[in-house]
């Protein structure tokens, strides 16, 4: 099984804190999409084995794409690679975008789960953003989605200078009043090049508290698993059956190719990433000439990978996956490295799972990190 992501790169402003690949130029929207189109083509046979169980448009803003260039999409990947039956297609959409008009447009597309951008009920906190949309725009958009999609996930910052405990919750039970069943919370963080950095640099934003970020990334851990929310992600939360199923492949380390500009894929023993350009991306593929770069991992890379999303994840480490994928010498690496973790209380194993405790899920990533492999440390190969 495999997933497909669309990458949209057009968005209607920056927001302070984004450093994905977006263009604010909305004028080549028409050329990129075409270009996507003969990506999706020239990519077909590489791709013909495979069963797709997801589609994802990601970005970007893809909710500001009209609906039928989002069909031209969805109809050239459908005629070049083969789809499962009961296939999730999730949209990722802002509030300004949200009307009765779009939400029964997208369900006619065949869209079946929205991914919308709320990041926090608070006008302050938006303007601090750069969102576009207001407080109240956001609840009456989430109100009319909820009339139109079952599964909708909504992305909420926290960690934002200024904001208190209280708001948070707030937000917290707008979102379960609503019968929202996937939430994804991001601490707000600081890209290098960003407005955010640049504002803080000169004082007009408040620097991130750290101590803030960890505290309200406990109390959202708490409140949505008093709600029946299963935590299966550091990011994540979903009622039990309403994981994203594009997420969950990722972290499974399914393959998945990724179409438009920035967009990367991953297969076998391959990454794949496109140019991060729109009129570069748009040239070459009406050109013909190359557009992306790849690299080989090595099983050291793998490893790394592997520890690093999987300890994110409720399924943890599982060492004998370790054993049966790379080999008993990092596995046995890994359970040396990873004691001190366990006699800290940041790491725990259950059943030859190893995963983070609520202590250590906070500082999961350097705690990762810190169970890498580097070059020096390989073990030979051999079990
Ligand atoms: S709408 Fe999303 S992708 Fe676009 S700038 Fe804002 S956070 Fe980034």
């Amino acid at each position: 099984m495999a997933g497909l992501y669309l990458h949209i790169p057009f968005c209607r402003q920056a927001c302070h804190y984004c450093d994905f690949h977006f263009s604010t130029s909305l004028a080549k929207i028409n050329p990129m999409i075409q270009a996507m189109k003969s990506e999706l083509k020239l990519r077909a046979t590489e791709w013909k084995d495979e069963c797709f169980e997801t589609l994802y448009f990601g970005g970007g803003t893809p909710s500001l794409i009209a609906p039928e260039l989002l069909l031209e999409l969805i109809e050239a990947a459908k005629s070049t690679l083969h789809f499962e039956s009961e296939l999730e297609v999730t949209l990722e959409c802002n509030p300004e975008d949200i009307n009765g008009t779009s939400l029964e447009a997208w369900r006619s597309l065949g869209v079946n789960r929205l991914s919308i951008g709320i990041q926090a009920f608070d006008d302050h906190a938006l303007t601090l953003m750069n969102r576009i949309h207001d407080a109240a725009g956001a609840k009456h958009a989430l109100e009319l989605a909820t009339t139109y999609f079952e599964r909708i996930s909504v992305d909420l910052i926290y960690g934002i200078p200024g904001r208190s405990d209280a708001q948070l919750m707030d937000d917290l039970s707008t979102l379960l009043d609503l019968g929202i069943t996937h939430v994804s919370a991001y601490a707000l963080t600081v890209e290098p090049q960003t407005a955010l950095e640049r504002f803080i640099a000169k004082g007009v934003i408040d620097p991130i508290d750290e101590e803030q970020a960890a505290r309200q990334f406990n109390l959202i851990m708490d409140r949505l698993e008093d709600a029946g929310f299963l935590h299966y992600e550091l990011s994540n939360y979903a009622l039990p059956g309403h994981e994203s199923r594009n997420n969950s492949a990722y972290w499974m380390r399914k393959p998945y190719l990724g179409i438009g500009p920035g967009a990367h894929s991953f297969k076998e023993h391959e990454r794949r990433w496109n140019v991060s350009n729109n009129p570069s991306y748009i040239r070459a593929l009406k050109d013909k000439t190359s557009f992306f770069e790849t690299e080989t991992l090595s099983k050291r890379d793998h490893y790394n990978e592997y520890v690093m999303t999987a300890l994110r994840t409720h399924w943890g480490v599982s060492l004998d996956y370790l054993t049966t994928t790379f080999g008993r010498a990092f596995k046995d690496y890994f359970t040396m490295i990873s004691t001190p973790f366990i006699l800290d209380n940041l790491l725990f194993e259950d059943e030859g799972v190893i995963r983070a405790t609520r202590k250590g899920k906070f500082l999961v990533d350097g705690i990762a990190s810190e169970l890498f492999m580097l070059e020096l440390q390989s073990p030979k190969d051999e079990d």
